[in-house]
């Protein structure tokens, strides 16, 4: 049963709201503090500006938001989001190989970033004890005057009024912005180490009218970006009968937003799924930009000394490269953690949470930064680990043309569903060079010669 406790969440997003249903088993009253108004319909909001871009949310994800929330998966079916098997109704398209397709337990649900959010939000709402302070922002933390302990926070709402809330425990959800380690240094804290890979990213979403021979009849198709040739193309269907196109372009390379240089830019890519939509479907949105620096990792785990009554989850202690759509899946297991040590007790939580935290974003961090090393111009130590997989990923590739059980190994690491050493058991090492000596098919692209010529094979070496 809850305790008579109050905890204060700053910021409504993902990260906040799944906080929030985190502590709703153990405390009495929530306060989730947000600078924005918090929509009513299913809309995207300044606060939260990649929202207008495509999202997918990895099976691991949803698991996860099933087990905060269950029956979500359902509730979203029944709002005409689709159910999509990642292996067989998906084509993959990596490193210039086509990934062989079969049926899968790899389900993701296909739905717009706002219509996420929402529905959640409609959950965390419906719970006991949840209040919602909008169009307010947290201007600093308070403590006790050892300054040993979080008291609360110090607010200010839209018409200029300032007020401090005291709280039994502070986290901080605000995002890749977050202000935390200013807010540390300022109670005599030292801020945490911070762990930056610059990728310099750059989205481009539009949403088209969905049509049944788009993909081919597919639900979804990726084309990876390599060395040489750092475009990235996605095409998944999401509710209502639409379809969300993505581009992506690294370490500067920058996708377009007008109709002609869009049908361009997909030309570029080698399948022609892409090119399809863009070229002849109706679109209903307009093509929204938005660039991404650095994927950012603040090391709260090292920190010797933190105050008690105080956490920082989601983006705001790790923001991956959102090409690998890591970040909801992140912050969700992050709640589960957070539930589990809430209910055992508080001592020590800070510590233990951050611990557990960081063993969680391990293995998604190095999927991230080790593929994204595969660029020459992005700066980090290339250790011969990384190189060694970059290669034997790339060579992953070649032999899952042929052979589904190494996509399916594959879909199932991307998907956080295990470990990236996963790849590297012995019968799977073994299919890899068995199906690499034997040469893959490389796709040869039906619509797009234009392609930029790219030898992916030679750049994962570093
Ligand atoms: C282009 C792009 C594409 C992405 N694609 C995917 C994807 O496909 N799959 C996936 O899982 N993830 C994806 N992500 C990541 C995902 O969006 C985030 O991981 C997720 O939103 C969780 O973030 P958060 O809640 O920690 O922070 P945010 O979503 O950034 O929200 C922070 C919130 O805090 C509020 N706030 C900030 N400061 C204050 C303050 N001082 N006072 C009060 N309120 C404050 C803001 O208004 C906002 O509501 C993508 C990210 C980007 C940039």
């Amino acid at each position: 049963m809850p305790s008579d406790r109050t905890a204060v969440v700053i910021g409504a997003s993902m990260g906040g709201l799944l906080a929030a249903r985190a502590l709703s088993d153990s405390y009495a009253r929530i306060l989730l503090v947000d600078r924005d108004d918090l929509p009513a319909e299913p809309t995207a909001r300044r606060g939260v500006p990649q929202g207008r871009q495509l999202h997918v949310m990895l099976t691991r994800g949803r698991h996860a938001l099933d087990e905060l929330f269950p029956g979500l998966s359902e509730e979203l079916a029944g709002l005409a989001v689709p159910l999509i098997d990642l292996h067989e109704q998906v084509s993959w398209y990596n490193d210039g190989y086509l990934m062989s397709r079969r049926p899968s337990q790899l389900l993701a649900i296909g739905l717009t970033r706002p219509l996420l959010e929402h529905a959640v939000r409609g959950r965390v709402a419906a719970l006991p004890g949840i209040e919602f302070v909008t169009a307010t922002e947290v201007l600093a933390l308070t403590a006790t005057a050892d300054r040993g302990r979080v008291t609360g926070v110090r607010l200010r709402h839209r018409d200029g009024a300032e007020q401090i809330v005291p709280a039994d425990l502070v986290v901080d959800a605000s995002g890749r912005a977050s202000r935390s380690p200013l807010w540390l240094e300022e109670l005599g804290y030292a801020p945490p180490v911070e762990d930056r890979v610059r990728v310099d990213v750059t989205y481009v979403t539009r949403l088209y009218q969905r049509e049944p021979h788009h993909l081919d009849g597919l639900l979804g198709t990726l084309a990876n970006a390599v060395p040489g040739a750092p475009r990235a193309g996605i095409a998944i269907v999401q509710e209502d009968g639409r379809i969300a196109v993505g581009f992506s372009g690294m370490m500067g390379e920058q996708p377009p937003t007008g109709d002609e240089e869009m049908l361009a830019f997909a030309r570029t890519l080698a399948t022609p799924w892409i090119t399809e939509i863009v070229e002849a479907a109706t679109p209903v949105t307009e093509a929204v930009r938005m660039r991404f620096p650095a994927s950012v990792r603040r090391r709260y785990e090292r920190l010797r000394r933190f105050p008690a009554g105080y956490l920082v989850v989601a983006d705001a202690m790790c923001s991956f490269n959102p090409i690998y759509a890591q970040g909801i899946t992140i912050a969700a297991l992050e709640a589960l953690l957070l539930r589990r040590l809430v209910a055992a007790g508080e001592s020590g939580l800070s510590r233990r949470f951050f611990r557990g935290s960081a063993r969680l974003i391990d293995g998604p961090w190095s999927i991230a930064v080790g593929t994204d090393l595969r660029f020459p111009a992005v700066e980090g130590p290339r250790s011969p680990r990384v190189r060694f997989v970059n290669a034997y990923v790339h060579r992953l590739h070649v032999a899952a043309t042929a052979d589904p059980v190494l996509g399916a190994a594959f879909l199932r690491v991307l998907n956080l569903l295990e470990p990236p050493t996963a790849l590297l058991r012995p019968g799977t090492m073994l299919r890899v060079l068995r199906g690499f000596w034997r040469g893959g098919r490389p796709y040869t692209p039906v619509m797009n010669p234009q392609r930029v010529a790219a030898d992916p094979a030679a750049s994962t070496l570093g």
